[in-house]
């Protein structure tokens, strides 16, 4: 049995760009800077526990248990590097995934989202953008995009 969680937003974790480390086309390279924090730790500790006494209420002889997190990215459900919120201070995009700063750009993507949830992200991915699409159709028919 393994455990997925969410991984709350951490204002450490973040996404940047890497002037030293350049493509083969001089493109600047992404950098990451991501850590779990307590909370992730203190999850994977009850995951553990839990699953033990799920097993052993079921009669199932345990072997071995693990507590520790596999290491960051490994779910490859990472999310969150132009977050969605009201403050354009602390987020890039609005619940519309309309940038703050620049009225028709739109991120329609797994950045917006403000945690990495503890399900597949596919199908919220598709829900916000279909609901971004029609709220810029509607913008588009005002003229306001
Ligand atoms: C092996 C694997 C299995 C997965 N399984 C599942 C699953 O079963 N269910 C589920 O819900 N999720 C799953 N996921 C996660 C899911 O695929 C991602 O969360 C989702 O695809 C993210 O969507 P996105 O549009 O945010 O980013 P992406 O799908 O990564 O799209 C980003 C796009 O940007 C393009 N791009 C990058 N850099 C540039 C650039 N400089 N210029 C132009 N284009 C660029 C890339 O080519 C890519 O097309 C899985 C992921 C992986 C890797």
């Amino acid at each position: 049995m393994g455990g997925f969680g969410e991984v709350l937003a951490r204002y450490e974790n973040a996404v940047g760009i890497d002037y030293n480390v350049k493509d083969a086309w001089g493109v600047p390279a992404l950098k990451f800077s991501y850590q779990f924090g307590e909370n992730e730790k203190k999850m994977c500790k009850d995951m553990a526990a839990s699953a033990r006494e799920m097993f052993e209420a079921a009669k199932f002889e345990v072997v071995s248990t693990t507590d520790e997190a596999l290491p960051e990215g490994w779910s490859i459900h990472e999310l969150g590097t132009a977050r969605m919120g009201n403050d354009p201070k602390t987020s890039v995009l609005n619940q519309f995934q309309q940038s703050h700063d620049v009225n028709n750009l739109f991120v329609m993507d797994g950045s917006s989202h403000v945690s990495a949830s503890c399900q597949n992200p596919t199908w919220t991915i598709m829900a916000l953008a279909w609901r971004s699409c029609d709220y810029l159709v509607d913008q588009m028919k005002k003229g306001e995009v």
